[in-house]
């Protein structure tokens, strides 16, 4: 069963990038600008992530995530939870930055 992360999202005031069934119920335009907002978030995860603990081969992103022990995943592996947790830290780093 997937949980849907739109309203975690919205909380960070950040554009839902949920793709649960629910969410791509609400149409093409949802479904485009989730891609959008996942991909951007995705950008913003990987620059607050230390240069130790990232990596890019190939034109591919990874980085190092604790799963049970820690791990070096694809960027674009992350589940919604591990994405807003690391969304959620970076957006106050920027915050406190100002
Ligand atoms: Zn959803």
């Amino acid at each position: 069963m997937t949980t849907c992360s739109r309203n975690a999202a919205l909380a960070l005031d950040w554009p839902s990038f949920c793709c649960c069934e629910a969410c791509k119920a609400l149409g093409a335009q949802s479904i485009s600008d989730a891609a959008k907002s996942r991909a951007r978030a995705l950008r913003k995860i990987y620059q607050h992530t230390p240069k130790d603990y990232r990596s890019s081969r190939e034109g591919q992103r990874f980085i190092m995530i604790w799963r049970d022990g820690t791990a070096l995943v694809p960027l674009d592996s992350l589940t919604d939870t591990e994405m807003l947790d690391r969304l959620g830290s970076a957006l106050r780093a920027e915050a406190n930055r100002r």
